[in-house]
């Protein structure tokens, strides 16, 4: 490869539209994982029947694919053979390739998916987290934030997720735990909570777009009630969040002064404390019904005083909130320490005497690299060595 081509290479391999990932059409279109509204146009695009027909073949389709979450067409019984046979020579039910399963001794599960060439993602199942269990999913490749605690934020933003990759988490998983019909009443699975790798907000249509067909009540049918997005403080789109989503909104907050957030989440540089809190309060739908959660990592010796916890309280004051400690995850190279148990419990006894539940969340799946701010792919790390491998090449 002469220095030309390589430079040509290199752009090729790092120039990435973030809202139009690379076109990786295989020749059977998947269904698994549209939208209704792409689930139409597709069969409309192939069938070309007229609108109605369209719209109620897509809806015994939609009720086949995640209600059912059936893989096969030739599983769909209510739709004639020619029909069935019709559907598969033109598309697929496919799940993304599971390239790594890991099960913790907890029972937590991690899996790391493929969504297409370099983009790996991965999602945690955590059991007994919400009315059941909960699926932690991720929004984007890598992220363009840069917490200092966050092993997620030291992997750059290779692309954000397209609301299909995000439904495709969930569809992966329910087939892992057996959780189909969705409507059965046993299910593991009752919650999602945007706290994979990624910042939600970034990436809101396609998160919107996703959590519209998690929630429909003709499909996987999961209560927006029980769906958490968290945000490191993305202002501007807070209430497009709670408008078109009505989705549980998260906070990750860790700091109760702009100085030292400034230094732990650098996003409070562009949105400082005030400006944060202001969009909690005029968050749509808050209530103290629905509270808004507010996520503090305990960090040794940088946030976790006794005057922190009175700060807290005083912040949030007026704000319909619940607290979540959650204790620092390391990971290789991390610059923190978690505080101590006994610290970590005198912190939560101040705020929970101020009258607000706060719960200090289990590190769960910890032995397998699963728990909060431990999730980083190798989608980066991959495309470093194969650009390296083709240098040696040429
Ligand atoms: N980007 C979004 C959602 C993903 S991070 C956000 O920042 O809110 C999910 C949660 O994990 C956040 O509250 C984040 O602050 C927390 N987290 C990140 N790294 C962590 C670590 N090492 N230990 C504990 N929690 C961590
Ligand atoms: Fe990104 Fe959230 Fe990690 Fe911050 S905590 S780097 S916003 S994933």
């Amino acid at each position: 490869m002469d220095l030309t081509q390589r430079i040509a290479y290199i752009r090729a391999m790092t120039t990435l539209d973030l809202n139009n990932p690379p076109a990786n059409e295989p020749s059977l279109k998947n269904l698994a994982g549209m939208t209704r509204r792409e689930l139409g146009a597709a069969l409309s695009d192939v069938f070309g029947l007229e609108e109605k027909k369209t719209r109620m073949r897509a809806s015994q389709l939609w009720r086949w694919i995640y209600q059912a979450g059936v893989k096969e067409f030739a599983d769909m019984t209510d739709i004639s053979k020619e029909m069935r046979n019709d559907l598969a020579k033109h598309f697929t039910l496919a799940r993304p390739e599971v390239i790594e399963r890991q099960v913790s001794t907890d029972g937590t599960r991690k899996y790391l998916l493929r969504m297409g060439p370099g983009i790996e993602v991965e999602c945690v199942f955590i059991p007994g987290v919400g009315r059941a269990g909960a699926l932690c999913v991720s929004s984007q490749v890598g992220c363009t934030l840069n917490c200092t605690f966050c092993h997620t934020g030291t992997q750059n933003l290779v692309r954000n997720l397209t609301a299909f990759e995000i439904i495709a988490q969930v569809l992966a998983v329910k087939d892992d735990l057996e959780e189909w019909p969705s409507d059965r009443e046993d299910r593991n699975l009752s919650n999602i909570v945007f706290m994979g790798m990624g910042e939600p907000l970034y990436n809101l249509d396609h998160v919107a777009n996703a959590i519209d067909v998690i929630s429909d009540g003709e499909g996987i049918s999961l209560s927006r009630r029980r769906i958490t997005v968290s945000t490191s403080g993305v202002v501007p789109e807070m209430a497009r969040l709670g408008e078109e989503t009505s989705a549980m909104l998260a906070i990750s907050l860790h700091a109760t002064n702009d100085a030292l957030r400034d230094e732990l989440v650098p996003i409070n540089r562009k949105y400082p404390l005030t400006e944060l809190l202001d969009a909690c309060r005029n968050y749509p739908g808050a209530s103290n019904a629905r509270r808004i959660t507010f996520e503090y990592v305990m960090l040794k010796g940088v946030n976790d005083t006794d005057a922190e916890a009175q700060a807290l309280v005083r912040l949030l004051k007026g704000i319909p909130a619940k607290i979540n400690l959650i204790p620092f995850n390391p990971w290789p190279g991390a610059p923190y320490e978690c505080s101590s148990w006994g610290r970590i419990e005198a912190f939560a006894d101040i705020v929970n005497r101020a009258g607000y539940a706060s719960p200090i969340r289990t590190p769960r799946g910890r032995d397998i690299s699963a728990a909060c701010g431990q999730l980083k792919s190798d989608s980066v790390k991959k495309r470093a060595s194969e650009r390296r491998r083709e240098a040696a090449i040429s």
